[in-house]
């Protein structure tokens, strides 16, 4: 069932509590990186075009609540004020006014003496111990601040925060057009992919993509699987993989993989290994079969890059999360930048990237055009694609 979507409320005069991802990278009081501020300006903008007081909140960074010295020090870090600062740059139309509570009268002042068409953006969401345990009197009492919620924080829908989802099981609640996009490409991906279609899974862990690894292989007509995790299904297959990454205990499950997955699961065939990982001096590369003792497996070899490059013709829904090698190091970047290549030229196809690594290998290697969709939501694009149910979603109300 489709979601409502902002453009279903009627917003006008009404104070509307957005949550939004200002989780950004940020050295000292400067953002380095606006895109997440950026990518929330369509919602923002429709909502204060059409008469809204907008009300926005988010996290940034960890605040862990334990020892109180490092919680102060950790709230100083992540200060949203320097958030507002970037958010003022890019509306300079608008008044914006940053409040730095999470509750109060400061708050409700600030919330009850808005204008139409303002903003207001209160401290990080984390400041209240409450938030990532969903207490349910701090959902309450947010809620009671406005009168409608929209989400439009794809990057923390996959977990049952106040912000997130103990708000919206108490007013009227609709996505953004940034959720309404993920879950566009997200969705027609997962439920309604046109043929065929080829996930690339990448990146260190069969641990963190076990579950998506065995969704895909039911949905998908191909699985390329290459990066880290192919190490552990070499092993299960009884070859040596040298001092390459290895889960030994997910061999079994990597052994189910591919006994289910026969022909459509695809596995490099040759690897650019290395004597060492911190230095490397000896770089070759050799079959699949042949890791030599004291060598790790550091990225796909050139006849891997062919073959994958030759599964991915025609495909017309591609999903790719995760890079080929260890591609933050010269040297063992080829593969990844190879299969970023390849997707991106594909004509006819939706591609869409979750998040993560390869979002940002795309976008640094110029290659971002190329694709459909990049997700903003790591952990979220993948536990949708696990056929999960994402709680942040569930929660807001159908159409
Ligand atoms: P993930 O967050 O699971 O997508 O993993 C991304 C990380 O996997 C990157 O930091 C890569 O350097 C790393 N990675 C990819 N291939 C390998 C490999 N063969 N050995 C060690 N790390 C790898």
């Amino acid at each position: 069932m489709a979601k409502k979507n902002v453009t279903d409320l009627n917003v006008q005069g009404k104070k509307v509590l957005v949550r939004v991802d200002f989780n950004v990278p940020h050295k000292g009081d400067v953002v380095t990186d606006d895109n997440r501020i950026v990518a929330a300006l369509p919602t923002i903008n429709y909502l204060t075009e059409h008469g809204a007081k907008v009300i926005l909140f988010s996290h940034l960074g960890k605040i862990k609540h334990k020892d109180p010295a490092e919680t102060e020090e950790q709230k100083k870090k992540n200060d949203m004020a320097i958030v507002a600062t970037a958010l003022k740059k890019l509306l300079p139309e608008t008044k914006v006014t940053f409040v730095n509570a999470t509750r109060g009268k400061e708050l409700e002042d600030a919330i009850n003496n808005m204008q139409d068409g303002e903003i207001v953006l209160m401290q990080n969401t984390r400041y209240e111990p409450g938030e990532s345990k969903n207490d349910p009197e701090l959902g309450a009492y947010w809620a009671s601040l406005a009168d409608l919620y929209v989400s439009d924080a794809f990057g923390s829908v996959h977990r049952a925060h106040a912000s997130t989802v103990g708000v919206p099981s108490h007013i009227p609640s609709a996505v953004g057009f940034l959720i309404e996009k993920e879950l566009k490409y997200l969705g027609q991906a997962l439920d309604n992919p046109q043929r065929p279609f080829v996930a690339v899974l990448g990146g260190a862990k069969v641990s963190d993509k076990i579950n998506v690894i065995e969704n895909l292989l039911k949905i998908a007509d191909r699985v390329i699987v290459g990066g880290g995790m192919a190490y552990t299904f070499y092993k299960a297959m009884g070859y040596s993989v040298g001092t390459s990454l290895l889960e030994e205990d997910k061999v079994e499950v990597a052994k189910e993989f591919i006994a289910k997955g026969k022909d459509k699961l695809i596995l490099p065939v040759d690897n650019v290994v290395a004597d060492d990982f911190d230095d490397p001096k000896d770089i070759k590369v050799v079959d699949f079969d042949a890791i030599p003792d004291g060598y790790m497996g550091m990225d796909i070899g050139p006849k891997t890059i062919e073959l994958f490059t030759s599964k991915l013709q025609g495909a017309k829904t591609v999903f790719w999360n995760g890079p080929m090698g260890v591609f933050e190091k010269p040297g063992f970047e080829k593969g990844t930048v190879a299969v970023c290549k390849a997707i991106a030229e594909l004509p006819d196809c939706m591609s869409v990237i979750g998040g993560g690594d390869s979002a940002s290998a795309a976008k640094n290697l110029g290659y971002a055009e190329g694709f459909s969709h990049i997700s903003t939501g790591g952990g979220a694009s993948l536990e949708y694609m696990e056929g999960k149910e994402l709680p942040g979603i569930a929660v807001i109300e159908d159409k």
